[in-house]
């Protein structure tokens, strides 16, 4: 039985994803337990960072996925949020039930319902993607989220709610990261004195900022949830940034594929692990949405040199355009 756990007295803003605000700030004061008392509180005392989250809550399409001002206030959209969750509970489902098993599983038989539930899967990854152009509410009554749902048929609702959490907190850390390295008060600075910063300090800024907030989150991912949560919520908020370009490209950040690439490499992952698989299977939604096609081989030996080879088909497709 389908319950609604939407509750206006607790749940503020419109979207589905609210039911989620409060682990969401929970999550971002303790991405490891000391957080709060320590490293946030020296970033609001010597930054002078706003202490909560600012959620924005207006029914508009995607402008970015979360930013800091010079008023020192952590934002994310209430959009961008709904766009991360379709997209981690596509990515997941579709890789583990459509890619995953039907490849490890002994005469595998795909039921029905796994059918009809992929196609629910591509149904909400559209709606996701179509965020980015245009304002559209969700359909909850038929598309998978986190407020109405029945606990044991849609059993991978939870499961997305795990690595979304992670995947935000992800996000938010390295908003975070932004300021406690210094690069928004240089942001100021150099607004003020009419300089404009250079490209590459732009992209080391970034790279920095991923590097900042991937050593927090893997601190002590068992007091939120586990490793493996973590690392899915971590490569389900990069690949939401491949979708945002058009060519690969990511002009003044760091472009998508080698973000991805670059945190799959520090998670030192085995050749086989199911990351790399997810992250090819990002690749070629993407590839799909622009009506690209991979050279892809028939058989590789493991998803891992999959992923490489498509970084290479990338660097073409990135010298074309
Ligand atoms: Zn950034």
């Amino acid at each position: 039985m389908k319950i609604d756990y939407y509750n206006p007295e607790c749940h503020k803003g419109s979207q589905p994803v609210r039911v989620l605000y409060q682990n969401t700030k929970h999550w971002f004061k303790y991405v490891y337990p000391e957080f709060k008392s320590t490293e946030l509180q020296e970033v609001i005392d010597k930054f002078g960072l706003h202490d909560d989250i600012n959620i924005i809550d207006r029914e508009e399409k995607i402008a970015c996925p979360a930013f800091v001002g010079s008023f020192k206030i952590i934002s994310i959209q209430e959009t961008f949020l709904s766009y991360l969750w379709s997209l981690t509970y596509s990515l997941i489902f579709l890789y583990d039930k459509t890619i995953h098993e039907p490849r490890t599983i002994e005469n595998y038989v795909m039921t029905s319902d796994v059918k009809e539930k992929a196609k629910k899967s591509h149904e909400l990854f559209d709606y996701g993607l179509s965020l980015l152009n245009t304002f559209n509410p969700w359909d909850k009554e038929n598309l998978p989220n986190p407020e109405l749902y029945d606990r044991v048929y849609d059993d991978y609702i939870e499961k997305a709610n795990g690595a979304y959490l992670h995947a935000v907190n992800f996000i938010l850390v390295h908003e975070l990261g932004h300021v406690a390295l210094g690069h928004i008060d240089n942001d100021i600075e150099s607004d003020t004195a009419g300089m404009k910063i250079s490209n590459d300090t732009l992209l080391a800024d970034e790279m920095d900022a991923d590097n900042f907030s991937f050593d927090r989150m893997f601190l002590s991912t068992e007091h939120l949830t586990n490793n493996h949560t973590a690392s899915v919520g971590l490569i389900s908020a990069l690949c939401s940034f491949i979708f945002f370009s058009t060519n690969m490209k990511g002009g003044d950040h760091p472009d998508p594929d080698k973000r991805l690439q670059s945190a799959l490499e520090k998670l030192k992952l085995a050749d086989e692990d199911n990351l790399w698989g997810l992250s090819c299977l990002a690749f070629k939604l993407w590839a799909m949405k622009h009506k690209l096609e991979f050279n892809w081989p028939q058989i590789t030996d493991t998803y891992k040199d999959l992923f490489y080879l498509t970084m290479t088909e990338l660097e073409k497709i990135k010298n074309k355009k």
